[in-house]
């Protein structure tokens, strides 16, 4: 669970799991304060980008405010698919391997830093201390690569782990990762990993999580479940409220009351629910409603379906995140000795990382680990390599499908290989990792190019190669296939891969990857997540297997050792080998084969309907009963606050800890012929960050649906002299990533939205020239001809709308609610939302018909952005670097068009005000109810940031999340629009929802909240405004307040009301809140029975359209 913010306040809600959709590279974190400003702007942007990969896009998390990744999107990560995030995870790689996929940056934690403590370094010998506290030192080591010195301790009374990095880091990070191997798909690991976090011995309240997400300053806050192990990171850059974090951590997963508790296993895990003997019997838990959420995608099915075909013989055969057709089989006996046995000092490896006192983590951990004996467990725990197959296995699986469309074409298949018998070496698998990057990594590339281009599927499925678990894989296949196609989709693949071991890489392909990954090596750029969480995700995928924990971090030795064979041997030397003897010559592969099956999803709801009438017909009276108390009776749990002594169990800072002014980012507004620059000097490590910005606003209304695919098409079509491959190696040889998407949002008080283009770049500042160079080529000279490729993005983005229908329903719903509501969200609905996906699937066709008529749009579209009048400039670097690359911005601007093409155009166009059910193959719903309050009269102040986040971490966490079983509910304040939205996430109900959303405004009139509950609430929302942001982040979000107005006196302003809420804001926050349920606009993405069933509860409530 991570998160924080006005994010948080969605994360939480969203938490937990996987996220897979989420997924792949959410966070948490992400939110920051600022965000709170920005956030619905950035919502806008994210989910109109065409270029993101899905994850971006309009996730109603962090992700909002993280800009689309610079570096070309990769494929996602599978094991990021398969991890189980207590709630979304943060929008970053991590991965043992090196960061290939780094997303460029986000807005990202907060930051409150207090001075760093090295008292070690003035005091006494380490190793004495070390040994007081009962640690000996088994390896010391400078890695250059981050510039720490680490050191590996044994406890010596329990065998436990400890990683000790120090450095000048202020964002401290912990994590304490135990194994956790499952035997069966009863979900015990995952609903372990959301049960430790409810409750301990020192800190007896039902979540002592929530608390720590409402009121401590964390950057990073969340819990992980991989199919082996389970990670609990915190990190702060504030020591004080850094070290409460980890105590609350170390007591919850020592000492929970979970393995006490029955009803927290029930809660969190599943049981029957029984409101009322006469009525039907349910299942309930968070777990199993989040993957009931998981089974419902296909790619989800896929993937699991692949890795435990991959691993028949060992742990990863099984589902750590749980079947939800058999997670009701846990028993609570089970679940309480799985604890017992693998949450042990024995089995556990701790990661410290950042500018704190070692000598005080040493201590701390010491005051746990002292209470426990020696146990077998790191024995038990033990991960079994999976031996290989002598020949190839096939599998044919049915996924849930809409009545939609030709389901002929809607087949998936993907081929499969485990890659080795034992783990592989770090060279090997550097060298693995640069294939990867080289036949996967941009739409450029070769493997991923050709399969696009054959026209036989829609998009990729399979994330390339994945390194996390004990012996890599690899996966590659396509989906949206047709069933006469799918033998031409295997031979494909293997064919390309022969001819690329035959053939070799091109060698400016080669030097493009190489480039690309040294850059993103030394970058560093971890965006919204803290850099010692990836150095630790990175460590612990070889620790946790007995392996060298201080290895991972090094990578500059085997790099430059790769980069010296292929200039002395040739790349093809390098690689050739490895696609024969890994993939080509390896019989362990597994081909998948996916058909859609529009009655799997009804059957699957028959048959658990049948095992609960079976069940409740063999129960007496008495039994159900019994049944109908114990569910009042954990209703009432649930919904019965804990005791204010209780609360003040969790440490909180206090309101004196808080600075009193915001983080300042510095901003130079200048003139570059006639256009205007912002420039941010900020120590960039000679990176320059830019972004060139068109403002959109003379565009024709009909033409916004296409914006999204113009910007893929500028990226990926190619010049006269450059076919987009070219381009792309240029890209990537001469910079870290160009990216181009559209962001849109209101502006508080005016009528007209802000809509822009952004076209986003990094380099080194040495090469600022080719930069900008590349910028102007790849918008002025980009030529809007290849027919064949345009019709692969609009398949690729039909692909990618669908599946973020499945996967983010609550994003779909908040952009169809908005663009009800305001201009600002129609337009962003245009370009991302159920609209887009219409508008799609009409293009498909045109693209025959009339290939001539769009050709000319995308110029149109083109011609009408294109100025110096229309055009920012925002810079962030060093000052040196700053001033050297003027000249090329000079040059840059000299290049455009001096006159504004056109007039402005009138944007006038909402959807209409109806209330909306938009049907999809799915088990669990997602809700959303919104109104502008604004309408009712209400003026921002800086209360509201705190009152939202309030709400979602308290009413709706309850009664949506905790009580309601659904994975997530928070709601979402966009200050600049005014709209104010409810959501849910992975809900297995629809009506009752709604009425918990309309009991908003009563809940906040009766509510009564000592100063202890208020001061963490408010310092809980600080942390979400002080956002801890690398330089490029800092610079990117100071770029977004210019364009939305918000003034640095505002922003004063606004922390000041945030520090002196009162009660009485929140009485008074009730009569706007009220309006929602009065005249709120409903959207929900929902399965047809239930919407079915509402629509005769509530008489024809909802307009219904079916999506897929
Ligand atoms: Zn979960």
């Amino acid at each position: 669970m991570a998160t924080r913010n006005s994010l948080t306040s969605l994360y939480l809600s969203l938490s937990p799991l996987i996220c897979e959709a989420a997924a792949r590279r959410h966070s948490l974190s992400t939110l920051a304060p600022k965000s709170q400003m920005e956030r619905a702007a950035l919502v806008r942007s994210l989910s109109s980008s065409s270029l993101a990969c899905t994850t971006r896009l309009f996730s109603r998390s962090p992700l909002r405010l993280s800009p689309p990744s610079l570096s070309s999107p990769a494929l996602p990560r599978r094991s990021l698919l398969r991890r189980h995030w207590r709630l979304l995870p943060p929008s970053s790689p991590s991965s043992s391997r090196l960061l290939f996929r780094r997303p460029f940056s986000s807005l990202s934690p907060r930051a409150i830093a207090t001075p760093p403590t090295h008292s070690s370094d003035v005091v006494g010998s380490r190793d004495d201390v070390a040994e007081k506290h009962g640690f000996e030192k088994v390896s010391e080591q400078f890695i250059d690569e981050c510039k720490s010195k680490a050191v590996l301790y044994k406890h010596k009374k329990t065998g436990a782990e400890v990683m000790s990095v120090s450095n000048n880091d202020e964002n401290k990070v912990f994590g304490i990762v135990f194994r956790t191997p499952p035997k069966d798909s009863t979900g015990i690991p995952h609903i372990l990993e959301h049960s430790v976090l409810c409750g301990s011995r020192k800190y007896p309240l039902k979540e002592p999580f929530v608390e720590l997400l409402k009121g401590s300053l964390n950057t990073f806050l969340n819990a992980f479940t991989y199919p082996d192990r389970t990670c609990y990171p915190v990190a702060s850059t504030n020591t004080k409220d850094f070290y409460n974090l980890v105590d609350v951590y170390l007591d919850a997963v020592f000492f929970p009351r979970c393995v006490e508790d029955f009803q927290t296993f029930q809660q969190e895990g599943w049981h029957y629910e029984l409101n009322n003997p006469s009525e039907d019997i349910s299942y309930k838990g968070v777990v199993f409603n989040e993957m009931k959420g998981v089974y419902s995608q296909p790619d989800n099915i896929l993937g699991r379906t692949a890795q435990q075909a991959l691993f028949p013989d060992n742990t990863y055969g099984v589902d750590s995140g749980g079947d939800p057709k058999v997670i009701p089989k846990l028993t609570y006996e089970e679940f309480k000795e799985f604890h017992r046995k693998y949450y042990h000092p024995s089995n556990a490896r701790i990661w410290f990382y950042g500018d704190d006192d070692p000598n005080e983590r040493l201590r701390i951990l010491s005051e746990y680990l002292d209470l426990f004996d020696a146990s077998s467990a790191s024995n038990e725990s033990r991960v079994e390599p999976q031996n290989l197959f002598s020949e190839p296995v096939r599998i044919v699986e049915k996924y849930p499908a809409g009545e939609g469309g030709d389901l002929k074409k809607k087949q998936m298949v993907c081929l499969n290989w485990l890659l080795s018998d034992k783990p592989l070496d770090l060279e090997t698998e550097l060298a693995i990792g640069f294939l990867d990057h080289l036949m996967l990594g941009t739409p450029a590339s070769p493997l991923r190019k050709i399969l696009l281009e054959s026209g036989l599927g829609e998009a990729i499925v399979g994330g390339g190669v994945e390194d996390e678990l004990l012996q890599p894989q690899f996966s590659i296949g396509l989906k949206g296939v047709s069933e006469d196609d799918i033998q031409k989709v295997e031979e494909l693949i293997m064919c390309t891969l022969k001819k690329l071991a035959d053939e070799g890489f091109h060698p400016d392909t080669v030097e493009a990857s190489m480039n690309t990954i040294e850059f993103s090596l030394r970058e560093n750029n971890t965006g919204s997540f803290p850099r010692g969480l990836s150095l630790m995700l990175r460590s612990i995928g070889k620790w946790i297997y007995d392996m060298d924990p201080f290895e991972p971090l090094k990578y500059e030795k085997p790099l430059m050792a790769l980069k010296a064979r292929i200039s002395e041997e040739g790349s093809k030397a390098v690689f050739s080998p490895l696609i024969e003897k890994f993939i080509l010559n390896n019989p362990h592969r597994v081909t998948i084969e996916m058909q859609p099956d529009p009655e799997k999803a009804s059957r699957d709801e028959a048959a658990e309907r049948e095992m609960l009438e079976k069940l409740k017909a063999s129960m007496t009276e008495e039994d159900l009963a019994e049944l109908a108390r114990a569910t009042q009776e954990l209703r009432l749990k649930q919904e019965t606050p804990d005791p204010p002594e209780a609360l003040r169990s969790v440490p909180c800072l206090s309101l004196r800890d808080i600075p009193k002014k915001p983080i300042h980012v510095p901003m130079e507004v200048g003139d570059i012929n006639g256009t205007k620059v912002l420039q941010h000097k900020l120590d960039t490590h000679n990176v320059l960050y830019t972004e060139v910005v068109f403002n959109m606003s003379s565009l024709k209304q009909e033409l916004l649906p296409l914006v999204p695919l113009f910007c893929q098409s500028l990226l990926e079509m190619g010049t006269k002299d450059l076919d987009f491959v070219q381009l792309n190696q240029l890209i990537g040889r001469k910079t870290g990533g160009i990216s181009i998407y559209p962001f849109t949002s209101s502006i508080r008080g005016r009528e007209d939205p802000c809509s822009h283009i952004i076209v986003r770049g990094k380099a080194m500042a040495g090469r600022a020239e080719d930069l900008f160079n590349l910028v102007n080529c790849i918008l002025q000279e980009v030529q809007f001809t290849d027919q064949r490729r345009f019709r692969q993005f609009v398949s690729q983005s039909k692909a990618r709308m669908e599946n973020r229908l499945r996967g983010s329903g609550h994003g779909i719903a908040a952009a169809r609610m908005d663009a009800k509501l305001n201009v600002a969200g129609w337009i962003s609905e245009q370009m991302g939302g159920v609209s887009y996906l219409e508008f799609l699937q009409a293009l498909e066709e045109k693209v025959d018909q009339d290939w001539a008529g769009i050709s000319s749009s995308l110029e149109e579209i083109r011609k009408s952005l294109l100025s110096r009048k229309n055009c920012l400039i925002n810079m962030t670097s060093d000052g040196i670097d700053l001033a050297n690359s003027e000249k090329f911005v000079s040059k840059f601007l000299d290049l455009l068009p001096s006159e504004s093409p056109v007039e402005k155009t009138i944007w006038n166009a909402q959807l209409s005000a109806g209330n909306e059910a938009i049907v999809i193959p799915t088990q669990v719903n997602y809700v959303g109810k919104a109104a502008n309050i604004y309408d009712t009269g209400y003026q921002l102040k800086g209360s509201a940031y705190v009152i939202s986040k309030y709400i979602s971490n308290t009413w709706l966490w309850d009664r949506v999340r905790v009580s309601g079983g659904a994975y997530g509910g928070f709601c979402d304040f966009d200050t600049h629009s005014g709209v104010f939205s409810f959501l849910s996430y992975r809900d297995p109900n629809l009506l009752k929802t709604l009425d918990v959303y309309d009991g908003t405004g009563d809940y906040l009139r009766e509510l009564e909240m000592d100063d202890d509950t208020l001061t963490k609430a408010i310092i809980g929302t600080i942390g979400d405004v002080d956002a801890y942001q690398l330089p490029d982040a800092k610079g990117y979000s100071s770029l977004l307040r210019y364009l939305l107005g918000v003034t640095e006196e505002e922003r004063q302003r606004r922390r000041e009301e945030i520090l002196s809420t009162s009660l009485n804001d929140f009485k008074e926050f009730a009569d706007a809140i009220e309006a929602i349920k009065d005249k709120g606009v409903v959207v929900a993405v929902a399965c047809p029975d239930d919407v079915d069933a509402a629509n005769k509860e509530w008489s024809d409530f909802f307009q219904v359209k079916r999506a897929l």
